[in-house]
């Protein structure tokens, strides 16, 4: 077995959706980023390559890269997973923290919850969603940022050809 951590923060700004976990969220503003912006799908695309000794997504699917523009992080979550399963490697569980202060994530927690375990192929009960606020201190709690980390436990598949590219 191999366990994996990821990370990601994006800046909150006026004229962006706010998507998290797949999910668009109500709210005034939104994550930057050259992507979609979503923390969460990216923090647990790097748990995943870091999980199989991978890299992390900058090095595959670098922002200056004009054919990542916009793109859809449940895309990019999904070629993460098929490119660590080709390496051998099949997730057992995600534990995932979302680090913001407003909006409230509450009424999302389920929803993001399915999106992620259904991008990892796995069931429901095999991922958390916990949401923290920044206690109105630092960048989280300004709300001038949103970030999301992700452990993610993989088991070696069985007929696993241990081949990294
Ligand atoms: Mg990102």
């Amino acid at each position: 077995m191999r366990v994996g951590l990821g990370h990601d923060t994006h800046r909150l700004v006026e004229g962006r959706p706010l998507i998290l976990g797949g999910v668009t969220i109500e709210h005034p503003r939104g994550l930057y980023g050259h992507s979609d912006a979503d923390v969460v799908l990216h923090a647990v695309a790097d748990a995943l390559l870091g999980a199989a000794a991978l890299g992390d997504i900058g090095e595959h699917y670098p922002d200056t890269d004009p054919q990542w523009k916009g793109l859809d992080s449940k895309r990019l979550l999904s070629e993460v997973v098929a490119q660590v399963a080709r390496a051998g490697w099949l997730p057992i569980n995600c534990d995932i923290t979302i680090h913001a202060q407003a909006p409230k994530l509450l009424p999302y927690k389920q929803e993001i919850r399915a999106n992620v375990a259904r991008l990892l192929g796995l069931g429901v009960s095999d991922v958390n969603i916990k949401a923290k606020t920044g206690e109105q201190v630092g960048p989280i709690g300004r709300a001038e940022a949103i970030s999301c980390d992700a452990i993610i436990l993989m088991k070696a598949a069985s007929n696993a050809s241990y081949t990294c590219d």
